[in-house]
């Protein structure tokens, strides 16, 4: 018997396991970490090849339509110049001139405090579930310590910047939801001169040292070569996608591929994020699973593109995230850059909210246009029925392999009170993962370690089971012990050779369940069944 409850801080309890499991671990740990980059550990490296490798499979491998690559992560700077990146892959940054600290003036908010309809100071917080309790709260604050009488009117939260729905119009709701909820925003405002040294900065508490916001520009530099001048100046891609534009007559060129296709790319992206935050969600070194699947310009790109939307949340059901934790934010007209047609967010509802994980973008025929204009080299495919050149359109779906793994990790994660059939009530931690992106995928467990004919047989499975599949053997402590240890790994079955299956006929083990932790007993032979059928 069991049941499950929620952790009061779910954030807290993922980031302790992951840590606690060799899951995740922070980047130059010994030397204080490094913020912004992460690295996993044995745990987490497998569960993150998982993930890329189902990915591949069922984009790549399982499709006729879609053929892989794998670019370079430095291109020729060029290649940023016509993508748009150099000028314009910025994010608005606000300085703290006193504390050093950086904001994103998207993510920073202000109000006013106003009593008795009159402002008398501005309060300031970052984004978060809370942002206009917190602002409330410190408005409250504001007036008792400056012993200020009179009624204190409902706090409105603003962006340092912020895209504004309709003169006037506020972008936080009472719950305190981003903008990501925003439905119709058409222009861009500021906090104005006049209030920005007003404004505290939440480092101090005090007003005075903010900077208005400025653009500030994502991509790492590096320098190619020994010189270090500006001519040497080269990028670490912030997305992967321009190399399937670039490379895109190479591969029309090199393979037998016809409209509609895709390329598909996994690999790292690099971003000078303002702000990295909630652990692995937003970090400055990560890693992209992307495709651009082109279409003929005259296609429906719309049926396209919502077949795109679908597909990939089938995927991100197939690899366990449940239905219920999904949803759809659909991009405003207003909010899109000129070329696009559309964009749809597959969004997860991460324990500090609901965020973007998936994007998937009709960007029409923008990118491989650009980079005929730039290079000179047309990025054109001729089209037998109508005998003409035509630029094919692109969807492009785009999603970050640490946002899902850290997605799976919050589904997942699970802690129960588990009763035994003595009453003995005792609390198990699970991380209920999908046998497809599980770390370890069966676990080999001697009943005991000193009896020869048990650990023989536990040996002799477990090496006929590792050449397919990851798999642990562990003889270490107590039966219950060892499933713990297992169901904390997210291992979804344990095999226990016990004295049945050197003593009775059959050769049969113990195959207890993770999720149920129900026995039953088990032959080889379907063991292998049963891997075959759930991890593919
Ligand atoms: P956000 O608005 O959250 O910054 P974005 O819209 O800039 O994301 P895209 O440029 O569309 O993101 O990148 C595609 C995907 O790459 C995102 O949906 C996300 O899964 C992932 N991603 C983007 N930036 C990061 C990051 N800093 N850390 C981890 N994953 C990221």
């Amino acid at each position: 018997m069991s049941s499950t409850a929620e952790p009061a801080n779910l954030m807290e309890a993922v980031v302790s396991l992951a840590k606690r499991r060799g899951f995740i671990y922070l980047s130059s740990e010994i030397y204080g970490g490094f913020n912004g980059f992460f690295d996993y550990g044995p745990l987490g490296a497998e569960l993150k090849k998982n993930i890329r490798d189902c990915w591949w499979n069922d984009m790549v491998r399982r499709r006729e339509d879609i053929v892989g690559l794998e670019s370079s992560i430095i291109m020729h700077p060029k290649v940023w110049e016509a993508s748009g990146h150099v000028a314009g892959f910025t994010d608005p940054l606000v300085d703290c001139k006193v504390s050093k600290q950086r904001y994103r003036a998207d993510q920073l908010f202000f109000a006013a405090v106003v009593v008795d309809g009159k402002t008398v100071g501005y309060v300031s917080a970052l984004e978060s579930e809370k942002t206009v309790e917190e602002l409330q709260a410190a408005a409250e604050n504001f007036k008792r310590k400056k012993g200020i009488q009179g009624t204190l009117a409902q706090v409105r939260a603003y962006e340092m910047i912020e895209p504004l729905i309709e003169q006037g119009q506020k972008l936080l709701d009472a719950t305190g939801k981003t903008s990501a909820t925003l439905s119709i925003a058409k222009d861009f405002t500021r906090a104005t001169e006049a209030e920005i040294p007003l404004i505290p900065s939440p480092a101090t508490g005090e007003p005075g040292s903010l900077t208005a916001p400025r653009s500030f520009n994502m991509m790492f530099q590096t320098n190619v070569g020994a010189m270090t001048d500006g001519s040497s100046v080269a990028y670490l891609r912030p997305e992967t996608a321009q190399g399937m534009f670039v490379d895109f007559k190479n591969v029309v060129d090199t393979t037998r591929v016809k409209l509609p296709f895709g390329i598909a790319q996994i690999g790292k992206s690099f971003r000078n994020e303002i702000t990295p935050r909630n652990f692995i969600f937003r970090s400055r070194e990560f890693e992209q699973m992307e495709m651009e699947y082109f279409i003929h310009e005259d296609a429906d790109w719309a049926k396209c593109h919502e077949e795109w939307i679908a597909w990939c949340e089938a995927w991100l059901k197939s690899i366990g995230l449940p239905d219920s934790h999904l949803s759809r934010y659909t991009h405003p007209k207003e909010k899109l850059a000129f070329y696009s047609r559309g964009t749809v967010d597959i969004m997860f509802k991460y324990p500090f909210g609901v965020q973007e994980l998936w994007g998937i973008a009709a960007r029409g025929n923008y990118d491989l246009t650009q980079h005929a204009n730039a290079s000179g080299k047309p990025q054109e495919l001729f089209d037998e029925a109508t005998k003409k050149k035509f630029v094919p359109h692109v969807i492009e779906p785009a999603v970050g392999v640490d946002r899902i793994l850290l997605a799976v990790l919050c589904a997942g994660y699970a802690e129960e009170d588990v009763t035994d059939e003595k009453g003995n009530t005792e609390k198990r931690t699970v991380l209920r993962l999908s046998p497809r992106i599980a770390p370890v995928k069966v676990a080999v467990l001697p009943l005991i370690k000193n009896k020869e004919a048990l650990t023989g047989r536990a040996r002799a499975l477990y090496t006929k089971l590792k050449r397919k599949y990851a798999v642990q053997y562990d003889d270490g402590g107590a039966i219950g012990k060892r499933y713990r240890r297992q169901d904390e790994a997210g291992t979804p079955w344990c095999v226990t050779i016990d004295f049945e299956t050197i003593e009775k006929p059959g050769d049969t083990f113990t195959l207890r369940e993770r999720d149920s932790m129900k026995q039953r007993r088990i032959t080889e032979a379907e063991l292998f069944a049963l891997l075959e059928d759930q991890v593919y």
